[in-house]
């Protein structure tokens, strides 16, 4: 049984696909009217490619380090000492040595900049792209697990916490969850505020890893772990007993790092807007992806997925 791999982790991934399709959904509705008008006939489009990013994680390069920073990296305090700005973190220490390690502040920070052009050019299929690519990193960067070289607990037998916490404990307990965040607001310092969500995500460290090793010592693995079939797929999860305990013991904390991020999603999404001089959107309520561009974006994704399992060609033989 304890053979095999635990469900739903499949390498330094992601809030789990419910959770970040959920984050995009909810910000819209925090978008004054003028924004809604929009957005929220967009708001299945913004949905389902809140999880475009972790789909081509593997395809694209340069992708990867967008969704973390390992804090360790750079010693004491270090979200608190590295440059807010990306040119100064680059003369500092060198585009590689960020890559390596990580760099969702930055990337919070570049997409931010990018949906503000989108708006700016008034590029309906733009923004909403942009838009949804934004909505994943802020997501990624409230998770407290997205902020260590032990993201999954692998440097502390813990192996599998990853998908526990955002996946596992999202799910199980998630719809009861209060996600109701009020209007966004216009945020005046944007560099701050990545750097603060990577603080408060990274504050929460010790108690996502602390309570799984202080339950594990109670439970015995055949009741910390079931098999569970999964549309005829068996994988082995984390029982309901050993998750409600979790749960119980992190006091919300997943629902709040969820409800930080839907707020900060909005709150971004509206700043950009502002920034952009508040371009008048009604004209695209009725707009939709031509035939092209759908098929464009299908293709792209299928290219990710084909990237991700390495079809090998026939000259390669
Ligand atoms: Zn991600």
């Amino acid at each position: 049984m304890l053979n095999i791999p635990i469900g739903g982790f499949c390498g330094k991934i992601k809030w789990g696909f419910w959770a970040h399709q959920r984050i995009n959904r909810l910000a819209v509705f925090s978008l004054p009217p003028e924004m809604q008008v929009f957005f929220k006939t967009q708001i299945n489009y913004l949905t389902e490619n809140a999880v475009n990013p972790d789909k081509r994680r593997y395809a694209v390069v340069g992708e990867a380090p967008r969704h973390y920073i390992d804090a360790e990296a750079y010693g004491d305090s270090a979200l608190y000492k590295l440059p807010y700005y990306w040119k100064e973190a680059v003369e500092k220490y060198g585009e590689d040595t960020l890559a390596l390690n990580g760099t969702v502040p930055w990337a919070i920070q570049q997409y931010k900049f990018q949906l503000t052009e989108a708006f700016r050019q008034k590029n309906p299929r733009r923004i909403l792209r942009v838009a949804a690519d934004l909505g994943h990193y802020i997501a990624d960067a409230n998770v407290p697990l997205h902020t260590t070289r032990n993201y999954n607990g692998q440097m502390t037998g813990q192996e599998g916490i990853h998908a526990f916490w955002e996946s596992r404990v999202a799910e199980l307990y998630g719809e009861s969850y209060d996600m109701f965040v009020g209007a966004a607001m216009y945020e005046h310092k944007v560099a701050h505020r990545a750097w603060q969500a990577v603080r408060n995500a990274n504050a929460g460290l010790d108690s996502v890893l602390r309570f799984e090793r202080e339950l594990s010592a109670k439970f015995r693995p055949e009741q910390k772990y079931v098999l569970e079939d999964r549309n005829g797929v068996i994988v082995k999860t984390y029982s309901r007993e050993f998750s409600e305990r979790y749960h119980q013991l992190l006091n919300r904390q997943v629902e709040r790092q969820m409800r930080a991020s839907v707020k900060m999603v909005a709150d971004f999404w509206f700043t950009c807007w502002v920034d952009a001089g508040q371009p008048i959107l009604s004209d695209f309520s009725h707009f939709d992806l031509d035939e092209q561009a759908k098929k464009e974006e299908k293709e792209e994704k299928m290219g990710w997925l084909k990237r991700l399992f390495s079809v090998r060609t026939e000259s390669d033989n």
